[in-house]
C-alpha cells in the first residue's frame, strides 16, 4: 500500500560554471534549497518495495512525481511522471545487523541536498565543456571532425521535501521535515547493466580498447582534462556515474563545498594520471606535467 505524499520540490537548475566558480563564500556555489519561494508545491508517490538498486549512500525506488504547476523544463512537466527517487541510508554496523537504516529527518535533508549539490556542479561543468568543444569545433571550420563527439548529459534531477502536517509546512521549519528524497528523471537500465566508465580515483577509462564504449570513456577523460586545463586546475568531474566534484583549495576560499567526498589526492595526482588521448589532441590540450 503506497501513499502519497505532499511535499515542496525543488528542481536543479543550470548555473554557468563561471558563476559558481567565482563565488567567494561557500555558501554561494552550493545548490540551495533554503528558498521557499523557488520550491513548487507538488505529491510524490514512492513505491518503497519497488526497489530499483542500492548503491553505497542512496536506496533508489520509483516513484511518481506530480507538481501542482507544471514545470516548464526538467521534471514535473507531465502529471504523474515516473521519477526515480533516492534515499540516503546507512548500513547497520555488523552488531546491528545488516538492514539499511534511515537517518533523522535533519541529517536525511542536510546529505540528500548535499548530493544535489554533486550533480548541480557536475551538470555546470558539462554544460561548460560542451560549450568549449562548440567553441572549438566553430574555430576549426572543419565540415567532419578527426574524432566523434558523443552528446550526453546528467539526469535531471531536484530534491523533494516533504512534512509533518502539525508542525508547519516549510524549511524554513526544519523541525517539520519529514523525508527528503532526490528525485531524479527515470532511464531504463541499460540490458547489460549500468556501464561505469571512468572511476573514481583513476584518471583513465576502466574499458578495454575493443569495447564498443570506449570511445565514450575516452572522451569523458578528455572532458575531466578540459575541466581542469580550462578552470586553471579548479575543478572537474570524476566518477561519472555518480559524480564526484574535484576542486582546488582555492574553490570558495578553500571551504569544503561537497562535504567529504573530495578527495584531496585525486587531485593532486590528477596531471599524472592522466593519459592524453585523441580528444586531447584534437582540441589542442598542452599535456599535463
Ligand atoms: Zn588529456
Amino acid at each position: 500500500m503506497h501513499t502519497s505524499e505532499r511535499i515542496e520540490f525543488y528542481q536543479l537548475k543550470q548555473c554557468p560554471l563561471y558563476e559558481l566558480l567565482g563565488s567567494n563564500e561557500a555558501q554561494g556555489a552550493q545548490f540551495s534549497t533554503c528558498d521557499p519561494g523557488h520550491a513548487s508545491q507538488g505529491s510524490i508517490l514512492v513505491e518503497f518495495s519497488q526497489n530499483i538498486g542500492v548503491g553505497t549512500f542512496k536506496t533508489a525506488h520509483t516513484g511518481h512525481l506530480t507538481s501542482t504547476h507544471l514545470a516548464q523544463s526538467g521534471l514535473g512537466m507531465t502529471p504523474n511522471e515516473l521519477v526515480a527517487v533516492k534515499r540516503m541510508y546507512r548500513r547497520r554496523t555488523a552488531a546491528e545487523g545488516s538492514a539499511v537504516l534511515r537517518f533523522p529527518p535533519a541529517d536525511e535533508y542536510a546529505k540528500t541536498v548535499q548530493e544535489a549539490n554533486l550533480l548541480y556542479w557536475a551538470s555546470s561543468l558539462m554544460e561548460f565543456t560542451y560549450s568549449a568543444i562548440r567553441h572549438r569545433v566553430s574555430q576549426t571550420g572543419q565540415e567532419t571532425l578527426p574524432v566523434t563527439i558523443p552528446y550526453l548529459r546528467f539526469v535531471h534531477a531536484g530534491v523533494a521535501v516533504s512534512h509533518d502536517q502539525v508542525m508547519g509546512t516549510n524549511i524554513s521549519n526544519a523541525s517539520s521535515i519529514r523525508r527528503t528524497y532526490l528525485v531524479e528523471e527515470f532511464i531504463e537500465e541499460a540490458s547489460d547493466g549500468f556501464v561505469k566508465f571512468v572511476h573514481n580515483g583513476d584518471a583513465n577509462p576502466l574499458l578495454d580498447h575493443d569495447d564498443p564504449l570506449y570511445d565514450i570513456a575516452e572522451f569523458l577523460c578528455f572532458t575531466q582534462h578540459l575541466q581542469y586545463f580550462k578552470t586553471d586546475g579548479s575543478v572537474f568531474v570524476s566518477d561519472l556515474q555518480d559524480p564526484q566534484i574535484m576542486t582546488s583549495p582555492k574553490v570558495a576560499n578553500g571551504k569544503d563545498l561537497f562535504g567529504d567526498g573530495n578527495v584531496a589526492s585525486v587531485f593532486e595526482k590528477f596531471p599524472e594520471q592522466h593519459h592524453c588521448n585523441e580528444y586531447c589532441t584534437w582540441f589542442g590540450l598542452p599535456e599535463l606535467t
